[in-house]
């Protein structure tokens, strides 16, 4: 597969691609990144990468986060977990609050934020600096130690999270969430703001394409029903209430974020991130979509 020629395609088709989309402005911070940023960065199983645009500049990556911390639990817990939360895509947004209080504080899925607010909570139980565990498994899934939290994104965060503590409140109160809000939330907020940029993301998710392995050194990450389970829960939960649509318009497993991130895998094949700061009306990036369509599209590969 000439992965170089279909992405050189792709760019030139999109070059003057009319963006309607809104880059996220509901965390400060995040509204002011140049919402003309593109970039693409593929990386295949058998090692060699390819890339377009804007692929070395690190931004925020948001819930695509979501995917290292449940890593992290799953290999910690084994099914007692899914008594927390369920495996069910929500059909709502991330954030929502009465889907929550009508199931009794249970989460839809570990991607929603709920979800993560769970995980979160998981990781201050178990570990006495559970930041430090969270950038440590990204720096190493990825190979690239300086990869950091951006301490604005995660203030701004911070001081309009009001809608998560909200939703950690109301967990709090069906017994779901053990530790202090403010210490889980502080965790959640950071885990958000961890600065990435394409090539660092698809080399972190290759572990999910390369069956739990690192590629480089085929440490063993996760076993491979984990994998399959996380996978599994990317291709029906990754994209907000737009899992339907990203499955039957790009049909990969993946999880997008609000600083304009995707990643999304083929199993056995590659990774492949792509960053556009334009928000379609679902939180997802709309340019985003329309380049791993195309991507999907022109290879002909799929894992349905
Ligand atoms: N930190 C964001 C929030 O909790 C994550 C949003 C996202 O990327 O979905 O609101």
């Amino acid at each position: 597969m000439d992965y170089t020629k279909i992405l050189n395609e792709i760019s030139e088709e999109l070059s003057n691609f009319n963006n309607p989309g809104k880059v996220a402005s509901y965390i400060p911070e995040l509204s002011k990144v140049d919402p003309s940023k593109f970039g693409v960065h593929l990386y295949c199983t058998s090692g060699t990468h390819h890339a377009f645009g804007d692929t070395q500049e690190r931004f925020s990556i948001q819930s695509i986060s979501k995917v290292f911390s449940l890593s992290i639990v799953m290999r910690l817990l084994g099914d007692d977990l899914w008594k927390r939360m369920d495996v069910e895509p929500s059909g709502n947004a991330y954030n929502s609050l009465f889907q929550l209080e009508r199931e009794n504080g249970i989460p839809r899925n570990p991607f929603i934020n709920s979800g993560a607010l769970v995980l979160a909570d998981i990781l201050v139980s178990e570990f006495d600096h559970p930041k430090d565990k969270l950038l440590n498994f990204v720096r190493n899934i990825s190979g690239v130690p300086s990869i950091d939290f951006d301490e604005k994104v995660a203030q701004s965060e911070k001081h309009h999270g009001h809608r998560n503590a909200a939703l950690a409140n109301l967990m709090k109160s069906f017994g779901n969430i053990k530790n202090d809000i403010s210490t889980l939330l502080d965790v959640y907020f950071y885990q958000c703001s961890i600065a990435m940029n394409c090539e660092e993301l698809a080399k972190a998710f290759m572990v999910y394409a390369n069956e739990g392995k690192i590629l480089n050194n085929d440490e063993e990450i996760l076993n491979p029903m984990k994998v399959q389970r996380i996978n599994a829960l990317m291709q029906t939960c990754g994209f907000y209430d737009e899992a339907g649509e990203f499955a039957f318009r790009v049909g990969l497993p993946g999880k997008s974020g609000v600083g304009g991130g995707i990643v999304a895998i083929h199993p056995e094949k590659y990774s492949v991130a792509v960053w556009s700061p334009k928000l379609n009306e679902r939180g997802n990036s709309l340019l985003g979509m329309e380049t791993l369509e195309r991507l999907t599209t022109k290879t002909g590969l799929s894992i349905f």
